[in-house]
């Protein structure tokens, strides 16, 4: 199965077939957060579509190391400190423990390693040492720039022409640059700002530095798989190769470059900058992770994919279906480790996951209408088994019906309120068991009557929770300490609850 994984390779534009460097530890590389602030959706696609691809490869091959920095060290970061007077390290410690929690949730595996930049200061200055004793960089104003001059084939991952390349630096000018697409591997820190003692004086890595420093350290000098979001091609990782590539002789940092496409929204990139962004925290407060995690996958990762609350609400109702077949078929798993071929061919063919999900559609269908058990615990095993490759359909019942509610005295509440509704049924008195059914309604909470009894699950109505959201930054406060709309909302559920079982436990 190993040797038809084809991936599409940024550096050649084409498709090819995934050959490791050493098959015994394929090693991956993929630029992760700079922790200043919640993680949005968008930064989410990076994070499942790479751990997607991990599940993939740990299948394929007996080791496979996956490395993911976080940057704590950035401007964006010291700005943060200075306007909200929370010192840097709680800002990234905080952010570091949210974005985890969030990940979590959205079941993307940790990565085996997950080097944190400000702990590998001294490997990036030995890295830009090499590069000034080669030749490759020189100092400046305390600064040290690397000199795209110095390398022939500068811009090949992006295709950038020469003016492109000016243009695309153009942000960086500045008068002590020999070239004006030369970039900082090294930059002075002013007394109030984080910085390490350098060759150069008081001061702190570059960006680009920081993954090259970090990837090699783990990785060697070449690697299997570099990823990142499109928007990483240039300058991030045209100017890791650079430093990479130059360091080392020539040798190519890493042999396969694989880039996801755009979370969108109306026709533009989520992001923080534009402001059109839902973080991926509130968007759990009405959706289980597994629904954002599955609407993240509906497309395949190259291409842009347009997210609405629309699209996670019936990500979640897919999710109802697949488990609702599950749940119904009342056979052991026959084989739950071992996808179906037209499963792995689909990921096999650069993670194709639109086929996949429409695979895992066939066989909820099939197990819903499969007529013998036998035939019931062949489907159930391989739907199981679907649902891992992809991170998916791993709940229990009870888990995937009350959410964020298991275990919090919403449960307690919803079991008497039932009792309620069933009393007051009894006594005819239907105005009072609507009351119940529209209130629990009213919080997301829906009845299901059967003949064994009443069941409910946790279904709230997104438009309603987050449609009129306003989008505001959210505070570096809340995101240093951790902060969380959960604990409020579900405390929220719990007083309604509270308020109907007082108000009507009395009369039954
Ligand atoms: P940033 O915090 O902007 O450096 O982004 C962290 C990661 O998220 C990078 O790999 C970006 O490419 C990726 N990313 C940011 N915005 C989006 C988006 N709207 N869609 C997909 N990936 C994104
Ligand atoms: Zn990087």
């Amino acid at each position: 199965m190993a040797d038809t994984l084809h991936i599409h390779n940024t550096l050649s534009r084409t498709k090819e077939k995934f050959k490791p460097l050493d098959p015994s530890n394929v090693r991956m590389y993929v630029c992760g957060p700079t922790v200043y602030d919640f993680a949005h959706l968008g930064n989410a696609r990076p994070v499942v579509v790479f751990d997607l691809l991990y599940r993939l490869l740990k299948r394929l091959y007996p080791r496979v190391t996956y490395v993911r920095n976080i940057t704590d060290v950035d401007d964006k970061i010291m700005a943060r400190a200075k306007e909200s007077g929370v010192a840097i390290d709680v800002i990234t410690t905080g952010t570091t423990k949210a974005f985890h929690d969030d990940m979590a949730a959205l079941n993307a595996l940790p990565p085996d390693i997950e080097p944190r930049a400000t702990a590998y200061i001294a490997p990036m200055i030995a890295l830009t040492q090499e590069l000034l004793d080669k030749g490759h960089a020189y100092v400046a104003e305390g600064h040290v720039l690397f000199d795209v001059t110095s390398m022939p084939n500068y811009g090949a991952l992006s295709r950038r022409t020469r003016d492109e390349l000016i243009a695309g630096a153009r942000v960086e000018v500045a008068p002590y640059k020999k070239d004006s697409a030369d970039f900082v591997l090294w930059k002075p820190s002013a007394a109030d700002e984080q910085g390490w003692e350098s060759p150069w004086g008081r001061g702190r890595p570059g960006w680009h530095i920081e993954c090259s420093a970090m990837a090699r350290q783990h990785l060697g000098v070449t690697f299997d798989i570099h990823g990142g979001g499109l928007d990483l091609i240039f300058p991030h990782h045209e100017n890791e190769i650079a430093q990479s590539t130059c360091a080392h002789d020539g040798a190519p940092l890493a042999q396969y470059w694989m880039h996801n496409g755009f979370l969108m929204v109306n026709g533009e990139k989520m992001s923080k900058s534009l402001g059109n962004f839902f973080t991926v925290r509130e968007l759990l407060v009405g959706a289980p992770g597994e629904a954002l995690r599955l609407a993240l996958l509906a497309s395949q990762y190259r291409q842009p994919l347009d997210f609405t609350l629309k699209a996670l609400s019936d990500a979640r109702a897919v999710l109802d279906k697949w488990y609702g077949a599950l749940f119904a078929a009342e056979v052991e798993p026959a084989d739950s480790e071992t996808p179906s071929p037209a499963l792995d061919a689909a990921l096999l063919d650069d993670l194709n996951t639109p086929m996949a999900i429409e695979h895992m559609h066939e066989l909820a269908n099939a197990l819903s209408r499969a007529a013998t058990p036998a035939e019931q615990a062949t489907l159930k095993g391989q739907l199981i088994a679907a649902g891992a490759a992809l991170g998916l359909l791993q709940q229990d019942r009870d888990a995937w019906m009350k959410g964020l509610l298991r275990g919090t005295a919403a449960e307690g509440l919803i079991a008497t309120s039932i009792e309620l509704r069933h009393k007051a049924r009894k006594a005819k008195n239907f105005a009072d068991a609507d009351l119940i059914r529209n209130d629990l309604k009213a919080q997301g909470i829906e009845l299901e009557d059967a003949a064994q009894g009443t069941t409910w699950r946790f279904r709230p109505d997104l438009e309603k929770l987050l449609g009129g959201k306003t989008v505001t930054s959210t505070s570096t406060s809340s995101a240093a300490s951790g902060g969380d709309g959960v604990q409020v909302y579900r405390q929220g559920i719990v007083t309604a609850l509270e308020t109907l079982v007082s108000q009507l436990g009395a009369k039954y």
